[in-house]
């Protein structure tokens, strides 16, 4: 996928409407992790190079209309602090604050305007707001990957008004890392995927099936597959209304001659949440067995597996890496992904967190700030934010 690109986009002394995805963890206020505030500085960056006055826009949450709870305005200030500029926030979304802000901007100047979502129209593409915003700039630059998956007026209605447009520089490079899995990824390829269901995640087993020569399957996820070969496993989580897709992607997988890997034993309490877990096979698992973690054989299994791959995607926790018990096949993927000297790629929200949990996140090729606009990425799904940027 080629995107327009804002090294073609002439910002010079012009008002460019930077969508930016600021919708950063906060409790009472106090932003819990600014790692999306950082992750956009280069394009803010390029634009101030130059010469263009960047004027940022963001949502936060999901406030129903303005709620001073959801406010950008701590934003604002960690964004001055790491930007060093001059950071002004009119602390309203549109209106004679934000004109009068804009107006007086001075080159260096920022301007952040409250969150999008306290008007109404942000979340229905609503075409009124977005030729609002579009009276606020001259051109319109897209880094908000994370939000990609969605329509909504400052990602798509807006985007249409404008002729001059371009995705930032994190966008950029989140579409071309993802790429590299989904277009040629060099061979061997092996996908990891976990987490607590297949459901939603369907389009993505989907989708990885004929492009990866091997799909290592863990977490709540591997359950109904387990179940779907007639293994009982007791009170584990799983999905009965989808044991017959589950079996169904077995059979493809063995007719396209795919390795399609389960987890052989497990991590096994009696209830939840657990203080100690027991080693267990899964052959044979007593009626009150919750399998909570992949075990030790399934570790090494996935490790050699991911050790051998040139490409290698993953989402999805192998287990409750929440509960200690349970953190170990997490950890042990996590570990595997770190030394690989293949091209690695995490995505998903817990996966990400479990990926910096294990301290070794620094040695991943690419760690994608979209959560679910990743997953839509890897299935193959239309990026509506994506598509009307596309070069
Ligand atoms: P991501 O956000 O990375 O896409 P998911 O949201 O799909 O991942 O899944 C994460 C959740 O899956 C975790 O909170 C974890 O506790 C849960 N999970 C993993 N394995 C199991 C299991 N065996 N039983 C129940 N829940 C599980
Ligand atoms: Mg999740």
């Amino acid at each position: 996928m080629k995107l327009r690109s804002l090294k073609d986009l002439n910002v010079s002394g012009r008002r460019v409407f930077l969508r930016v995805d600021f919708n950063v963890p906060m409790k009472d206020g106090k932003i819990l992790d600014d790692t999306r505030v950082r992750a956009i500085l280069p394009t803010l960056n390029a634009v101030l190079d130059r010469g263009g006055k960047p004027i940022l826009a963001s949502h936060l949450g999901r406030p129903k209309g303005p709620d001073p709870s959801q406010s950008l305005a701590p934003v604002a200030a960690r964004l001055r602090e790491l930007s060093g500029k001059n950071v002004i926030f009119p602390g309203k979304v549109l209106g004679p604050e934000v004109e009068a802000a804009i107006a007086g901007m001075k080159p260096g100047d920022v301007v952040l305007l409250e969150n999008t979502r306290f008007e109404k129209g942000e979340k229905d593409d609503d075409p009124a707001l977005a030729q609002k915003f579009r009276a606020l700039a001259d051109v319109y630059v897209n880094d908000a990957f994370g939000t990609a998956h969605r329509a909504d007026a400052s990602t798509h209605a807006l985007a249409v008004l404008f002729t001059e447009k371009a995705a930032g520089l994190l966008m950029e490079k989140e579409v071309a890392a993802l790429s590299a899995v989904t277009e040629n990824p060099e061979k061997p390829f092996v996908a990891i995927l976990g987490g607590a269901k297949i459901s939603g995640k369907l389009e993505v087993v989907q989708a990885l099936l004929p492009k990866a020569d091997a799909l290592l399957i863990g977490g709540g996820m591997a359950n109904t597959f387990l179940k779907a070969r007639g293994l009982a496993i007791g009170k584990s989580l799983v999905e009965d209304d989808l044991l017959g897709t589950a079996g169904e992607i077995m059979e493809k997988a063995k007719a396209m001659g795919k390795t399609l890997l389960l987890p052989e034993d497990g991590r096994i309490a009696k209830a939840l949440p657990a203080e100690k877990a027991e080693v267990s096979d899964l052959t044979a698992l007593s009626a009150d067995a919750i399998i909570g973690d992949i075990g030790p054989k399934s570790e090494a299994a996935f490790a050699a597996r991911i050790a051998g791959a040139r490409t290698v995607f993953w989402n999805g926790p192998m287990g409750i890496f929440e509960q200690k018990p349970f953190a170990g096949g997490t950890m042990a993927v996590a570990k595997a992904m770190a030394e690989c000297p293949g091209y690695t790629v995490v995505g998903g929200g817990e996966s990400v967190a479990a990926m910096e949990q294990s301290g070794m996140a620094a040695r991943i090729k690419h760690i994608s700030t979209g959560g679910g606009a990743s997953l839509e990425f890897i299935a193959g799904a239309v990026l509506p934010a994506l598509e009307v940027l596309k070069a």
